[in-house]
């Protein structure tokens, strides 16, 4: 079990978060949204466990999507699920008592499992704490305005889903997106970079490799110069770039000369700008291996992950509410990997903040953090993700002022 002790200002027990007091404003609203939290607490962390049990990779997240949907639907939500193009897709929302279209609060969950790991990004602490969000909001739905929109959003760690979830309009008038993320810190700052899967795949011709490789064109060569050429490129790159890969198909046998190859790189940049640049550069290097070789090259690129736009005003808010549980913001993380929060970041004003399960230092994506994922720390830090997202999401239901400020920060940050 994890060391109480040793995880960075670990959230409240049960007792202690029903007992707190919010932050103003709204410290009302805030304390019956808290209160709705922890009604539900038991069936919020049923979730988070069995979504732990029973992890889905990508895209496959079948039936943790299906307990996602079900348990909104039980508290009074309109749900699509499926919704837009993928399967695993929950899309969830309540009118608020109020009426009228603005605001639209995005409350978002991700359930996808690492392929042989298991829940090693702990994201059953970020569906349960998700819905848990939604719960609380739902019981002061009835004084809110606007709508809340749940929004469940498969393949995080591969694909990208929520880019697609935003080409299917699933978006559309959300004016602020709100995600917890476990970690070994709390944060809410972080500073993902805009990544991308690339597949390359050279083709050449065969011939005998001894009586007459003169006739063959030899798409190893064009992917040894390839790799030679992103090992030179790397030297020029700026420091927060990253471009790596591995030969996937290298050909056959040693006495064919190789008719196909096949790489699988990534290409990563904090500054989204430089990433366009890096693409078009990564495409050219390919070029040049298949001219230099005689082959032809084939690059074909994912549509990624990008950069992420900050947001004071949000991250002000979280921080406030937070603070008021005892957790003490622990400046932005330096070290980030990517997400598809990033993509959303482009499309409204959005957040993505951390907080501690596990001790500090314990690395992500490791059998270490996925046992932590199901920790009664891990249980404590689900619980206030949902009381924190859901407070951050009844002060933007409460004044409009916030909702625009959210808005302009949106724009200045190009
Ligand atoms: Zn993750």
């Amino acid at each position: 079990m994890t060391d109480l002790s040793t995880v960075p200002t670990a959230a409240p027990s049960l007792d202690d978060l029903a007992a707190a007091t919010p932050a103003q404003p709204n410290a009302d609203a805030k304390r019956r949204v808290a209160g709705g939290v922890v009604a539900a607490s038991a069936e919020i962390l049923d979730l988070s466990h069995r979504i732990h049990a029973d992890p889905e990779p990508a895209f496959e997240e079948q039936r943790a999507s299906a307990a996602v949907a079900d348990t909104l639907r039980l508290h009074g939500f309109d749900v699509q699920h499926p919704v837009g193009s993928l399967a695993t897709a929950v899309r969830a929302t309540r009118r608020g008592g109020r009426g009228g279209d603005a605001p639209r609060i995005g409350i978002l969950a991700e359930y996808d499992a690492l392929p042989g790991l298991g829940h090693g990004c702990g994201h059953n602490t970020m569906a349960a704490s998700g819905v848990g969000a939604a719960i609380g909001l739902a019981s002061i739905a009835d004084e809110l305005p606007g709508e809340i929109v749940f929004l469940g959003t498969p393949a995080e760690e591969r694909g990208s889903g929520k880019q697609i979830m935003i080409d299917d309009g699933l978006f559309e008038r959300v004016d602020a997106a709100l995600l917890y993320h476990p970690c070994d810190r709390n944060h809410v700052q972080s500073f993902p970079l805009a990544s991308e899967d690339v597949e390359v795949v050279f083709h050449g011709l065969q011939a005998h490799a001894s009586s007459d490789p003169w006739r063959g064109t030899n798409a190893l060569d064009a992917m040894v110069l390839l790799f030679s050429s992103v090992g030179l490129w790397r030297q020029q790159l700026r420091p927060d770039a990253r471009v790596h890969g591995i030969i996937q198909e290298g050909g056959t046998a040693a006495n064919i000369i190789p008719d196909r190859t096949k790489a699988w790189f990534m290409l990563r940049s904090a500054d989204q700008a430089y990433y366009a640049e890096m693409a078009a550069r990564f495409r050219a290097l390919v070029d040049a291996a298949a001219i230099a070789t005689g082959t032809t090259g084939e690059v074909t690129f994912s549509g990624g992950a990008k950069t992420m736009k900050p947001n004071a005003t949000l991250e002000r808010r979280w921080i406030e509410n937070a603070a008021a549980y005892g957790v003490v913001d622990q400046g932005p993380d330096p070290n980030s990997g990517s997400t598809d929060m990033g993509n959303v970041s482009w499309v409204c004003p959005t957040i993505h903040p951390d907080l501690a399960i596990a001790p500090e230092g314990t690395p992500g994506h490791s059998i270490l953090f996925r046992d932590a994922a199901a920790t009664p720390v891990a249980d404590r830090t689900t619980l206030l993700a949902a009381i924190l997202v859901a407070e951050t999401a009844t002060d933007l239901f409460a004044d409009p002022e916030l909702v625009a400020a959210a808005w302009r920060d949106f724009r200045a940050a190009g």
